[in-house]
């Protein structure tokens, strides 16, 4: 069953959760890192050294003007060194910049393949309640469009976020030796910076997260719809369907502006704050140049590192939406990572050498989020009995079958394969011992070929064609122009449900599964239909234990038992025969049945 595991684990912040997320993801990526980290520090240090060769020009200029400069006087060699100085530094941090870029972004690609790859493994373990409640749009935009701007945001507003502040850290400690006075300009404004910005970061962060959300909440109504297509179209619902689609649209528009205006005003108010401490230091430092106590070229270092030292202040203006969006991406990704399956495989399965198909419930009581739908249910079932499984809509007849292949696992009581409790079996030796057909196959966008193929992966054309042709189906694959071949449509739309049934039933007998379960394969199907798909699974049961859910008399009748299933409990259980003798709620069912003109099949 599925299951959030924790309240407090949703109590930390979406960036903490999202590191968290990621960190393992890093852990294989240590040397690159290491690396983008050493070229990210040589980034720093020229930005460091950058201005220093304007500072020694300025100074050496002036001083052989006649300035009152405590330094050499220039001289041709001086000034032309001052320029290839500059010009090694600017590239040097170039080449810096670039390899600590290029680190990082495989960092990021990397990072984001793996954590996609685990993500993906997660939720294909995750039970079929899961994917009951669960829009598949979100969990598709969780897996690509989450992931996606989590690695764009961390390697265009993460790094770069990085690297100023390693630069301011560093240009700090320079600024406060050349200049004490002057450094506690700088401190103050940052300290106005954090007020500011601590202010408004808070509804900047609820604004971005309440955009992602709306931007998700947008991909299911619009999934919702397209796949609901028909219906829309037949109900002349489009205009209905388009409002709910715009009005989706137009409130994570709403959150989007003004997230983007909130992150606009910090940004303009830092501003502000970095033009009062410049015009402060200019004044302060202009006098202290004409009192000697700071030369000319040191007052130019001193302004050019404060505009440096004020950008990563600016930048975490521009950035804190951004980041904030991806941290509510990250937090929907762990949302859905910390979503348990208690359906996992034993640490010591047990293996069987041959599958006989001996079935046995007992005692099980099956729930849904605590709703009891089957009720200690005890059912022994010999390897090659053929049991029919009928009863009204809701009775449970779905849950039970579905318990064989571990869709959902009891509250109380075993299921048993052979003896052995299905829990202490792996996985993929139970789901291969079991083949389950449901009403509602599905068809991969991928040829005919390949979708029967699917039931062994090593079989051959020529068993493909077999089973395909015991399936009653080669007929109408052959009758198609591309044969086996032909391309099903998206979800199998081009094929017809008779004919789709079939092809299921072809991939299964190539699987040879000991037990075959069906589950309504016929529901829904025109009689004609209906009776081919019911001569093709012959061959599929023949010494096989099958467990068919029905409310065809026809499909219960040929069985050799039939089980009736009301409310969660087993009503009836016997031969058909001895049943139409003794019960008449089966009499009862039959007669129904026949008079609806069913007994015409
Ligand atoms: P049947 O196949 O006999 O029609 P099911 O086994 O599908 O019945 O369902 C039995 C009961 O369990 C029904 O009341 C149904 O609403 C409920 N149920 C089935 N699947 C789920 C689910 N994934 N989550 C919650 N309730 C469910
Ligand atoms: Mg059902």
């Amino acid at each position: 069953m599925a299951r959030r595991s924790e309240p407090p684990r949703a109590h930390r912040s979406p960036l903490r959760r999202t590191l968290r997320l990621v960190a393992p993801e890093l852990r294989p990526q240590r040397a690159m890192i290491c690396g983008g980290f050493l070229a990210l520090m040589a980034d720093v240090v020229f930005r460091v050294l950058e201005p220093w060769p304007m500072k020694y020009l300025l100074d050496s200029v002036l001083s052989r003007l006649g300035a009152a400069v405590d330094h050499s006087p220039a001289t041709i060699t001086v000034i032309i060194a001052c320029g290839v100085a500059h010009l090694l530094v600017v590239a040097a941090r170039a080449l810096g910049n670039y390899l600590a870029t290029v680190c990082f972004a495989t960092v990021g690609a990397r990072v984001a393949a793996s954590l996609r790859a685990r993500l993906f493994h997660h939720v294909q373990g995750l039970p079929q309640q899961f994917h009951a409640r669960n829009h598949s749009a979100d969990t598709v935009q969780r897996l690509v469009g989450d992931i996606a701007r989590l690695q764009e945001v961390a390697t265009t507003a993460g790094l770069p976020l990085l690297a100023n502040v390693l630069t301011l850290l560093v240009m700090s400690v320079v600024m406060i030796v050349l200049s004490p006075g002057l450094a506690l300009v700088v401190v103050a404004c940052f300290v106005a910076f954090a007020v500011v910005s601590s202010c408004s970061s808070g509804r900047i962060n609820m604004a971005s997260r309440m955009t992602r959300r709306g931007e998700a909440e947008l991909a299911n109504t619009a999934q919702e719809s397209l796949s609901s297509i028909r219906t829309v179209q037949a109900y002349g619902l489009e205009s209905l369907v388009e409002r709910r689609f715009g009005d989706a649209s137009q409130s994570s528009v709403t959150q989007g502006v003004r997230a983007v205006g909130l992150a606009a005003g910090l940004e303009r108010a830092t501003d502000l704050i970095v033009g009062v401490a410049t015009a402060g230091v200019l004044v302060w430092g202009g006098l202290r140049v004409m009192s000697g106590a700071l030369t000319p070229g040191e007052l130019v270092l001193f302004t050019s590192y404060l505009r440096t030292t004020m950008k990563p202040m600016r930048d975490l203006a521009k950035y804190t939406g951004r980041i904030s969006r991806a941290t509510a991406s990250g937090e929907r990704v762990a949302d859905l990572m910390a979503i348990t399956s208690e359906i996992t495989d034993p640490s010591h399965p047990v293996v069987l050498d041959k599958v006989r198909g001996r079935i046995e419930f007992r005692g099980v009581t099956a729930a849904y989020e605590g709703v009891v739908v089957l009720d200690d249910i005890d059912l022994r079932i010999a390897p090659g009995e053929h049991v029919a499984i009928i009863g009204p809509s809701g009775s449970g007849k779905s849950t039970l079958v579905s318990l064989l292949v571990r869709a959902i696992d009891p509250v109380d009581g075993q299921v048993l394969l052979d003896g052995h409790p299905l829990d202490e079996l792996g996985l993929a030796q139970l789901r291969s011992s079991v083949a389950l057909l449901h009403q509602d196959t599905v068809l991969f966008a991928d040829t005919v070929r390949e979708n029967i193929r699917l039931g062994r992966l090593d079989a051959s054309d020529e068993e493909v064609e077999a089973v395909a042709r015991a399936a009653n189906a080669h007929q109408f694959i052959v009758g198609w122009p591309n044969g086996y071949d032909t391309v099903v449509g998206e979800r199998g739309s081009t094929v017809s449900g008779g004919q789709k049934q079939r092809l299921a039933i072809a991939r299964a007998l190539l699987r040879d599964s000991r037990v075959v379960v069906l589950d309504e394969v016929t529901t829904g199907l025109d009689p004609a239909a209906s009776e081919l798909v019911l001569d093709a699974i012959r061959p599929l049961i023949v010494d096989r234990t099958l467990l068919a859910v029905t409310h065809d008399v026809a499909v219960a009748m040929r069985c050799s038992r039939v089980v009736w299933i009301d409310r969660g409990c087993i009503l009836l259980d016997g031969p058909p025969a001895r049943l139409l003798a003794e019960s008449p709620t089966f009499r009862a069912w039959v007669q129904a049945y026949e008079n609806s003109g069913g007994g015409g099949r």
